[in-house]
């Protein structure tokens, strides 16, 4: 395997490079910004790889924002985007949902743990569901609930889907009702299996935390339609039609933004080392996943 070009302060590289592709599909936290904070020069490099004509699309896993909560930060941001070029794991979930598995009526419904951004992408596809934000299910659980949780007079008979994300409010009430839907044959789904979230300069629990404890439970895990799982290649792919070895995947993430792209066969992926991953992560002799170049911020690609 070749080893990743280093391209910061390298100006014929970095021009080298980007005549390779048309289309970059962009990660978000860690390459854009961390949280709150924006990365020196992103609005600039976003602008001059839009005038250089090349094609965005913003590809984050982060399922408690739907793409129109996206879209309001990167207008905060200053970060020149539209709302159609944001592609989040909560939306992935609803078009897998709504458009490839297709559940007949009226076993469709989706039972949510997760955050209004997976409810707000489910309505905008027209996917029925329940639990996500509901107060009801925000409550410590009572003896009563095991028996009607058991006896099913507590569950709702037209959910066929568990789609887990990160729940801020995850409990075991929630994962009470979600392990007994699965156990009736639900199928089950996860916008994302991120094992941990930076968050405040440490990381803390993920997506994966969501879903890990039903999944135990239930002895499978969830179909994932988040970085890296290709399900979300092809729903991206299906959304904008892109020719993959023009195509190039900028991230922080090895194991999550890198992975997606080298899964996916396409033409290149650069890594971002303003994120979670370090440079030793990939140029370590027995490194698992290797990008195609890496530069140390966005702001880098200016030259
Ligand atoms: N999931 C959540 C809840 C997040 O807040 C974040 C980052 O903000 C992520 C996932 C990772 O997002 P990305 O794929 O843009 O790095
Ligand atoms: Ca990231």
């Amino acid at each position: 395997m070749a080893p990743p070009k280093y391209l910061t302060g390298d100006k014929a590289g970095i021009e080298e490079f980007l005549s390779r592709f048309d289309v970059f599909l962009f990660d978000c936290d860690g390459v854009l910004w961390s949280g709150d904070h924006l990365f020196p020069h992103v609005p600039e490099t976003i602008e001059m790889l839009r005038s250089k004509g090349k094609r965005l699309v913003f590809v984050t896993n982060n399922s408690t924002k739907s793409r129109a909560d996206y879209k309001k930060k990167f207008d905060q941001m200053g970060i020149p985007a539209e709302v159609e070029e944001v592609f989040g794991s909560s939306y992935s979930a609803a078009v897998y949902i709504a458009r490839i598995l297709k559940l007949p009526a009226p076993k469709n419904k989706v039972f949510v743990l997760g955050e209004s951004g997976v409810e707000q992408e489910l309505d905008a596809e027209g996917v029925r569901y329940c639990g996500g934000t509901d107060p009801a299910f925000r409550r410590d659980i009572e003896p009563e609930d095991f028996i009607n949780i058991a006896n099913g007079s507590a569950l709702d008979p037209e959910v066929g889907i568990v789609l887990a994300g990160l729940d801020f409010h995850l409990n075991y009430l929630k994962m009470s009702v979600a392990f007994q839907y699965l156990q009736r044959g639900a199928v089950f789904l996860a916008t994302n299996i991120d094992s941990s979230l930076p968050m405040a300069h440490s990381l803390f629990p993920g997506a994966a935390s969501a879903g890990a404890g039903v999944a135990k439970a239930i002895g499978k895990e969830p179909l994932s339609l988040g970085k890296p799982s290709q399900a979300m290649m092809d729903a991206v792919e299906g959304k904008f039609q892109f020719d993959r070895s023009r195509t190039c995947m900028v991230g922080d993430r090895m194991n999550t933004d890198i992975q997606f792209g080298i899964d996916g066969k396409l033409g290149g992926t650069l890594a971002v080392l303003t994120g979670v991953s370090k440079k030793e992560d990939f140029l370590a002799e027995d490194a698992q996943t290797v990008p195609t170049a890496y530069i140390d911020s966005l702001g880098s690609l200016l030259g």
